[in-house]
């Protein structure tokens, strides 16, 4: 009895509609499928626009995979939930109540408007509809919790990070706090919540008229049945009508205006997703050989390459970049988010014009027609991207690695000040830095006969690397060749690794500024200048590996010298130092017991995800390590990166150094600030200094707290091994 039941239950999806009522609606899902159709055409054709023009971008071959890739991505929601839970979990009860819910629609359809009249087979009822029913009721209220999560989220929690106003602008201007984006989000969640709702309540309308007694598990519908008990069957049937029109129109409406709203994340950051480019910051794109006629980097949106355009569209205002970008953090006048926006709008503004033939046309076309339609006016000057904003970047890359959808602010930023850069728009102290490393090879101005002036201190002979072979070919690095305090921690690395016994030597003069800096600056040309001496130096060494302090230099000799044919193994000092003191090569005097914290550099840490050497080393010596409220990826930027060493700070503005040194002495009884870069020991020896804090914290590179640790020369007969 149960079973037959069973087997006959469903629910009829057109409820006494008249044969008008149903091309009606036909009519408008059709029109609502177009409209959809041609809203999701719009920013390919957009795109086009880009130089180069095509679509997709990277070869179709690679596109199945990397859109599987994407998929993987967006069901695990890893990007959505790092560092930001409740987001994370609100944003899957969205999203997967949608789907399913989508899903089950487009089941019901198919059912509906193909199996059944084309095969007579219609398999939407029985345990299949029970069990249909059951899903949708489960995903339905996932839905209904999310958007509430967020809506209690901007409401009331509000993080700073959902704050739209700009740093860039004053707030009496009518850019400043983009009120017509919380209408936007607001409209949105509204919306969605209406629908979920409206589903419920149809269904509870439904129970009330076929099964007024229902106990079943369809908790959301038995709800709005009981609050319907005792209105008459002729009135439920009246909004049984105009429920299913309301939640029916609205949900084909929503659907058609998703290329159109805040909704088109959806499509576009799946994309984003699909096709971002993870090493785009380590390793930033060279000017195409095609190009090399042309004005560097990016002046108008015509030279943004298809997929940052792209990139553009897919930004949800999530504002984690805007939250982990130091140079807002420290009241500068950039927000990573508010750049991809601000280039977004004028994209959209440029595009407005194109019509339904230019869209179409461009859709036919395989390349696009570049320029035109506002694409080729600056982007730059006033009420468009500030100079000032590009500036402040460190290219620290906090913005690209919390990216939930892989937006690739930081490479963006680097060809806006490419553009500039080669149009002399940049800060006259940047200039003649620039002019001086061109002169001398150094950003110190320093003959470079000087370069390997450190060594005349120690009371031993470093190899000359380009004279004679060695297994390490050190490349030592402008600061840490030439500036007083870090020289003090070059000569303890080269003590160490020649009492470690290590086959070393350097290039002296021969060593030129590794470009990594000079590159994040944007002058191209110069990066190149100086890749292309210091790989005909290195390349005319026999060695194994490279050895580095700097990681500004370890990140381009691994990862961009290869664009230039030179292709090494380069390790840090710390990873180095790491495997000496594993192997029991440095003979240690006893634990070190210091209570300490450590920084770690972007461009060792997120550029190149090397963490743990620097913190198994402080183990290994016997440190009590402590960390600090941003380590590992969500590091703090000491302020030195992307040239900004040589850029003079604003005066009256917090130094992101002295915000760290701050955030360090929120640990009890701290006592060193270890580092592991030689601009860091410069920027916080600075930093604690001028925050007076030097009598409560103290800095230490981690060579140094290695030489401190390890056992005098003479007793070394009896090493304490490490650890
Ligand atoms: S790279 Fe760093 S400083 Fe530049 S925009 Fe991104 S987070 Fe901000
Ligand atoms: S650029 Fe990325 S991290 Fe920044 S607001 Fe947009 S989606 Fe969020």
């Amino acid at each position: 009895m149960v079973l037959a039941l069973a087997s006959s239950e469903t629910r009829p999806v057109f409820w006494h509609f008249t044969v008008g009522l149903r091309i009606t609606w036909y009519v408008l899902a059709v029109t609502s499928v177009l409209v959809f159709a041609y809203g999701v055409a719009r920013p390919i054709v957009k795109w086009r626009r880009g130089h180069g023009g095509s679509w997709p971008p990277v070869p179709w071959p690679e596109v199945p995979g990397r859109l599987v890739n994407g998929l993987k991505l967006l069901f695990s929601h890893v990007t959505i939930s790092r560092r930001d839970r409740v987001a994370g979990w609100g944003h899957r009860a969205i999203f997967f109540g949608f789907m399913i819910l989508f899903a089950g629609t487009v089941v019901l359809g198919f059912d509906t408007d193909f199996t059944t009249p084309v095969f007579g087979w219609n398999y939407f009822h029985g345990p299949f509809y029970l069990a249909y029913k059951e899903a949708l009721n489960v995903f339905g209220t996932a839905l209904v919790l999310g958007l509430l999560v967020m809506m209690v989220r901007r409401a009331v929690i509000r993080p700073a990070k959902l704050n739209y106003a700009r740093p860039d602008r004053q707030a009496d201007e009518p850019q400043f706090n983009r009120r017509v984006y919380s209408i936007g989000d607001w409209v949105f969640v509204g919306v969605l919540l209406v629908i979920a709702l409206t589903g419920f309540l149809l269904e509870g309308v439904r129970i009330a008229m076929d099964h007024p007694g229902y106990a079943g598990t369809q908790f959301g519908g038995w709800l709005v049945a009981q609050l319907l008990t005792g209105v008459s069957y002729g009135t439920l049937g009246g909004l049984r009508h105009g429920l299913w029109w309301f939640h029916g129109l609205l949900a084909i409406t929503f659907v058609s205006s998703i290329p159109y709203t805040k909704a088109t994340h959806m499509l576009t950051s799946y994309l984003s997703l699909s096709f971002r480019n993870p090493t785009a910051a380590r390793r930033l794109a060279p000017i195409p050989p095609e190009r090399a006629d042309e004005k560097a980097g990016y002046g108008s949106l015509a030279d943004f390459s298809p997929l940052h355009l792209m990139h553009l569209d897919a930004c949800t205002k999530c504002g984690r970049c805007h939250e982990a970008c130091p140079a807002n953090a420290s009241g500068r006048p950039l927000s990573p988010r508010d750049v991809i926006l601000e280039l977004r709008e004028q994209a959209n503004a440029a595009f407005s014009g194109t019509s339904v033939g230019g869209v179409l046309g461009g859709l036919l076309a395989g390349q696009a027609n570049g320029n035109g339609n506002g694409f080729s006016e600056s982007v730059f000057g006033v009420g468009r991207v500030h100079e000032e904003t590009i500036w402040a970047c460190t290219q620290c890359n906090a913005c690209v690695e919390i990216c939930p959808v892989g937006i690739e602010q930081a490479p963006i930023i680097n060809q806006l000040r490419r553009r500039l850069t080669e149009e002399g728009e940049l800060d006259s102290l940047l200039q003649s830095t620039l002019q001086t490393i061109h002169k001398s090879g150094n950003s110190f101005g320093e003959n470079r006969r000087r370069r390997g002036r450190w060594t005349r201190e120690l009371d031993f002979e470093i190899k000359d690397a380009r004279k004679e072979p060695v297994d390490l070919l050190w490349f030592v690095g402008d600061y840490a060749s030439f500036d007083p305090r870090s020289q003090e921690v070059t000569r303890s690395l080269a003590r160490i690794l020649h009492r470690a016994g290590i086959d070393f030597g350097i290039l002296f003069d021969g060593e030129r500024n590794a470009g990594n800096d000079v590159r994040r600056v944007g002058e191209e040309g110069l990066f190149e200048a100086l890749a292309q001496e210091n790989i005909e130096a290195i390349s005319a060494c026999e060695f194994n590996r490279i050895l580095t302090s700097d990681p500004h230099s370890l990140n381009t000799l691994r990862n961009e010298y290869p664009q230039l044919g030179a292709e090494w193994t380069v390790v840090h000092h710390t990873e180095l130092l790491r495997e000496l003191l594993q192997a029991g090569r440095l003979p240690l005097a006893g634990p070190l017991s210091y209570r300490v914290t450590y920084h770690d550099p972007c461009h060792l840490g997120r550029l190149n995800g090397e963490y743990d050497n620097p913190r198994a080393i402080m183990e290994l010596l016997g440190c009590n390590l402590v960390e600090m409220r941003r380590c590992r990826d969500n590091s703090f930027c000491c302020g030195a990166g992307g040239g900004r060493i040589w850029i003079p700070e604003a005066p009256g503005k917090e130094r992101m150094s002295e915000i760290r040194i701050r955030e360090a002495l929120e640990i009890p009884g701290v006592e060193l600030f270890v580092v592991a870069c030689p601009k860091d020991v410069t920027m916080y020896e600075d930093a604690i200094k001028t925050s007076g804090n030097s009598e409560r914290i103290r800095l230490r590179e981690v060579t140094e707290l290695v030489e401190e640790a390890m056992a005098p020369q003479e007793a070394a007969a009896e090493p304490v091994p490490a650890g």
